[in-house]
C-alpha cells in the first residue's frame, strides 16, 4: 500500500489534507496545480494503472467516477470540468497508483485535450 507518494498519504505517512473521502476513495489538492481547481481521487485500493485494473474493479471504478461529481459539486465546478486518467508512462503517469484528475476553472480548447500540462 505505502510504495508510492500516494500509498504514503493513504496510509498516513505522508500528512496531506483530504478534501472529501470515504470508504473508498480520498480527494486531495495536487501538489502541482495545473488549473484553478486541480483534485486527485484516489482509490484507497492500490491499482498502478488503469489497464490493471480487473473486472472485479467494476464498482470501485464507478464509485470514483461518481466521487469526482460529488467532489466537483463540493467545489462548485460541476457545470465545467475535465477528467483525466494518464495510463503509462507515455501518457504522463508519474505516480503508479490510479487516480482521476479533476481538473477546473480555467478554459479548455480541443486542442488542450492531448495534453493539460
Ligand atoms: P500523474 O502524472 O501520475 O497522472 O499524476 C500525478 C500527480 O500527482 C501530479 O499531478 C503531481 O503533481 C501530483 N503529486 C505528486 N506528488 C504529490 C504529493 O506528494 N502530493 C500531492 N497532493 N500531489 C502530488
Amino acid at each position: 500500500m505505502s510504495e508510492t507518494i500516494f500509498g504514503k498519504i493513504l496510509a498516513g505517512e505522508i500528512p496531506s489534507e483530504f478534501i472529501y473521502e470515504d470508504e473508498h476513495c480520498v480527494a486531495i489538492n495536487d501538489i502541482n496545480p495545473q488549473a484553478p481547481v486541480h483534485v486527485l481521487v484516489i482509490p484507497r485500493k492500490a491499482i498502478p494503472r488503469l489497464v490493471d485494473a480487473a473486472d472485479d474493479d467494476r464498482d470501485l471504478l464507478g464509485h470514483l467516477m461518481l466521487a469526482a461529481g460529488k467532489v466537483a459539486e463540493q467545489l462548485g465546478v460541476a457545470d465545467a470540468f475535465r477528467l483525466i486518467v494518464n495510463n503509462g508512462e507515455g501518457a504522463g503517469q508519474t505516480v503508479f497508483h490510479l487516480h482521476l484528475h479533476i481538473l477546473a476553472g480555467r478554459g479548455f480548447s480541443e486542442g488542450q485535450m492531448a495534453g493539460f500540462r
